[in-house]
């Protein structure tokens, strides 16, 4: 019966950590997978972690038993206060459902899970490019998807007349999946007045919004400033859809493996003779279901560790200390590289480099120099381009600039 199941290639990013590690050559560098590395290359523990992992083994009750089915709400509660901010309308008036998930991958299947038992006929906008897995997740449910203009190769920079042309054609009432900062793969966000012109036209065409924020804190070291899109969003949306937001711990607390994330729906005001609270429940009790069905209860560990360090201060002070360590030392590997192929005189503009935030650059290197780096000068980094400068490190940069300055230069 399973003779003929198709053999599907290995996956692109976990393919080449495969591939670097059966590279003997003595320097090489992985520019692939997007986790953070310290100065040296190595994982990085936050300080806040380590203390959060601390006090929970030092505690008395501390236990491996069942989560509840939508998880810890000492997790979810402060959860959604980082991302909404402490004057959110949205919870001072009571119109949001936060449950725990399976990272940020599994809040996006849960959105995925729950449009398509909502609203299956509708169509699902991703940018151009996007992160891989969004294409997968909402078709493996059901869900049709489209596209939306975002990368101008020619300039490196948004295409916003291409964004607002799709926002403005497709169906009304369409879901647009926006990458809430730090832009996977390109590195490019739009900025604040671009943001302002994008969401007034969704809300125009009442068009449905997901944030995906798998990187709050982690592009600018902070946490208001990474939230703007989300929190412009959900005051410009206030009286008009839901909106679903994605949140991931794994970059900015470093969770990565231990799958810590919270899926938060917001309404909008509602008539009158609509009960919010009958209309929450409803909400909660389909996302319980998924969880039910899928994970019968969402893991434990990851999302103690992030409730202590959300909830005790000192802790989330440390952690946001953690988020600034991080993120400049990734802006500081972002000027160095640029400023090295400028050194080189590598032909081209490199200032894209500096320009673009977050874990990635969308370098706009070829697939065939993508190749060559890795072939002559063992740097692995995906074939589109895209760079994880959190692989970069002072003892590297020099090697991989020369490196792009070679194969441009071929
Ligand atoms: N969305 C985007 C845009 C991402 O880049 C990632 C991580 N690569 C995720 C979601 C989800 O990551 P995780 O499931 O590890 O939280």
């Amino acid at each position: 019966i399973f003779n003929n199941v198709a053999l599907l290639p290995p996956d692109a990013l976990f393919n080449i950590k495969q591939r670097m590690s059966q590279d003997s050559r003595k320097m090489k560098v992985d520019l692939g997978i997007g986790a953070y590395r310290d100065d040296s290359g190595k994982p990085w523990v936050l300080p806040s972690v380590r203390e959060a992992e601390k006090l929970i083994q030092e505690d008395p009750d501390y236990n491996h038993e069942y989560l509840n089915i939508t998880g810890l709400t000492s997790l979810t509660d402060p959860a959604a206060m980082v991302l909404l901010g402490q004057d959110s309308l949205a919870l001072k008036e009571g119109r949001t459902v936060s449950v725990q998930s399976l990272s940020g991958t599994g809040a996006l299947h849960m959105a995925a899970s729950f449009y398509s038992t909502t609203c299956k006929d509708k169509l699902v906008y991703l940018s151009d490019p996007t992160w891989a897995n969004h294409k997968s997740i909402f078709e493996g449910k059901g869900l049709k998807t489209a596209t939306y203009p975002y990368w101008n190769a020619a300039s490196k920079s948004l295409d916003l007349e291409g964004y607002l042309n799709a926002i403005k054609t497709a169906p009304q009432g369409s879901i647009f999946v926006l990458h809430a900062c730090a832009h996977n793969p390109t590195g490019l966000d739009p900025n604040e007045e671009q943001w302002a012109t994008i969401l007034k036209a969704i809300v125009e065409k009442e068009h449905m919004v997901l944030f995906d924020s798998a990187y709050q804190g982690f592009a600018s070291g902070n946490l208001n400033k990474d939230a703007f899109a989300v929190r412009l969003g959900l005051e410009l949306l206030a009286d008009v859809t839901p909106v679903i937001i994605c949140q991931s711990f794994a970059k900015n607390v470093g969770m990565y493996g231990e799958r810590a994330g919270c899926f938060h729906l917001v309404l909008p005001h509602q008539d009158e003779f609509v009960k919010m609270a009958d209309v929450k429940a409803a909400i909660q009790s389909q996302l319980a279901l998924i969880t039910r069905s899928e994970l019968s209860t969402p893991p434990a560990y990851g999302a103690k560790i992030v409730a202590q360090v959300l909830n005790k201060p000192e802790l989330t002070k440390q952690w946001h200390a953690d988020m600034v360590t991080m993120s400049s030392r990734i802006i500081k590997m972002r000027h160095l590289l640029r400023d090295a192929l400028v050194s080189l005189k590598t032909p081209g503009n490199w200032d894209h480099i500096v320009d673009q935030t977050g874990m990635f650059s969308y370098t706009g290197l070829s697939a065939e120099m993508v190749q060559r780096l890795e072939k002559e000068h063992a740097v692995y980094m995906a074939s589109s381009g895209r760079a994880s400068i959190a692989g970069l490190n002072s003892g590297n940069v020099e090697h991989v600039a020369k490196a792009i300055n070679e194969v441009v230069n071929y």
